[in-house]
């Protein structure tokens, strides 16, 4: 039921873009290997911001492109190898990253959903206990020991360490944490914890002078 709406909502985007989705066309005749252009319709993000810069979200192509043709937004950040997108009327590069025209005021979230992807970039994919390359995650208070799955619970952890310390508790085996987890705050971590594909063009603005 919910994938039938959802496929009724995709055609109803088609069906509003026209002749624009009809026609994406590859820039350079070198440019390989060659993108399917469906598949870069299909799965593509783009990333929003409000006009002040701060990141809102990531849009699939196709709807960045509508708000950029109906001028509710612009271009930041174009795909140098990325396709040209043609309309009755113009032809434009498909955006990696684009802006709104108009500050849109976002309700205030306290908390941001913790991820397993989250959680890994804030502890920067090194484990909580020796600082080695982390490969999963560690609940320090163990939920068989009543240990919430949180923020302020969980650490990036290396597997050797995530075997070793079991269902511990650290004062058991005299263990510290590097840092004291903490949830993180800021409007770029919603994305971190949603999006799967994060586009290297995205990152300078989630630094947390833009959130
Ligand atoms: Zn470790």
């Amino acid at each position: 039921m919910a994938a039938r709406n959802r496929n009724r909502a995709r055609r109803a985007t088609v069906s509003r873009l026209g002749p624009v989705a009809a026609s994406v066309q590859h820039r350079t005749e070198n440019s390989a290997p060659p993108r399917d252009p469906a598949s870069v319709w299909s799965r593509r993000r783009v990333l929003l911001l409000n006009a002040t810069y701060e990141p809102l979200t990531a849009l699939p192509l196709r709807r960045a492109v509508v708000m950029l043709l109906c001028g509710k937004a612009e271009v930041v950040h174009e795909d140098p190898s990325g396709a040209l997108i043609h309309s009755a009327s113009c032809a434009i590069t498909t955006p990696t990253v684009i802006r709104l025209r108009v500050y849109v005021r976002v309700p205030y979230r306290a908390r941001t959903p913790m991820t397993r992807a989250a959680l890994m970039h804030r502890d920067g994919f090194r484990c909580g206990y020796c600082g080695a390359k982390a490969d999963t995650i560690d609940h320090v208070v163990p939920r068989s020991r009543g240990g919430e799955h949180s923020w302020e619970n969980c650490v990036a952890c290396c597997s050797s360490c995530n075997h070793r310390k079991a269902d511990r508790l650290l004062a058991e085996i005299g263990w510290t944490l590097r840092s004291a987890p903490k949830s993180p705050t800021g409007a770029h971590w919603r994305l971190l914890s949603t999006v799967k594909d994060l586009d290297p063009a995205w990152e300078r603005y989630f630094s947390d002078g833009a959130a």
